[in-house]
């Protein structure tokens, strides 16, 4: 899985300029004022100025995950590479450690499988990847088209797409996903790495709008 920042638009200064056009007002420096000015906007969810910062990412994730990333719509855009129009039935997710079915939670998992079951687990993985990719390649080869061949291919298809979003939809986005429920890989794969990017742009220009958020 990659987690890619291509490109960010707006800062901290952007959110309480958006705020302060209520007053008819502007400001070129963000300062002390504006840092408790942002608090207060979180603190009294005037969420709105939070929509016009953006950040885009280009995002490496197998299908299981890229359909949880794509739940979340609000203040996004994606758009996904075509199995239509190009193979790319070569690249898998792999796992290499599997997870128990929980038996309190309908939908999480726990604990880990012994090393001996994983071994296993691994190789009835792998070879199910390699059926499906051959029979795919089986199709293609009696003609059939992609649009249709493709329907033989495992969610575990690394699918790849860009991704851009608000501050805000990140915010709604990372709320859902950091947490602990989340499915690990839609967590750890996608959500933390978004985050850490995010917080990593140089010159920091949403460090005070993370740090109302709860991130920093
Ligand atoms: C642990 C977990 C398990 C899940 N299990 C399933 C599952 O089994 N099946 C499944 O289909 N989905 C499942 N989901 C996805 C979930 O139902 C949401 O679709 C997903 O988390 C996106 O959240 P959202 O709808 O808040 O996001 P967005 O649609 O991006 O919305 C963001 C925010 O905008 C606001 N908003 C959005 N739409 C409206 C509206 N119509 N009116 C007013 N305000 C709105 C809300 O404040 C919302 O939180 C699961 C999610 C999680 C985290």
């Amino acid at each position: 899985m990659k987690v890619e920042l291509l490109s960010h638009f707006g800062d901290d200064l952007m959110v309480v300029n958006a705020a302060r056009v209520s007053y008819g007002k502007s400001k070129i420096n963000f300062d002390q004022k504006d840092e408790s000015l942002i608090k207060y906007l979180v603190q009294h969810k005037h969420f709105s100025v939070f929509k016009h910062p953006q950040v885009q990412f280009r995002l490496t994730f197998p299908i299981f995950v890229e359909r949880q990333v794509f739940k979340h719509q609000i203040g996004i855009e994606a758009n996904s590479i075509s199995g239509r129009y190009v193979d790319f039935s070569d690249t898998y997710y792999m796992i290499e450690k599997f997870r128990k079915q929980s038996k309190s939670s309908k939908q999480g998992s726990e604990g880990f499988l012994s090393v001996e079951d994983n071994e296993i687990a691994k190789k009835v993985y792998l070879q199910a990847i390699n059926v499906a990719r051959a029979s795919y390649e089986h199709l293609l080869a009696l003609g059939v088209s992609k649009e249709q061949a493709r329907a033989v291919l495992p969610l575990a298809l690394e699918s790849q797409c860009i991704w851009t979003g608000s501050i805000l939809a990140l915010k709604n986005l990372w709320e859902q996903r950091l947490d602990p429920h989340t499915q690990e890989e839609t967590r750890e794969g996608v959500a933390r790495p978004m985050l850490e990017a995010v917080k990593n742009i140089q010159g920091g220009p949403f460090k005070h709008t993370l740090k109302a958020f709860g991130y920093l």
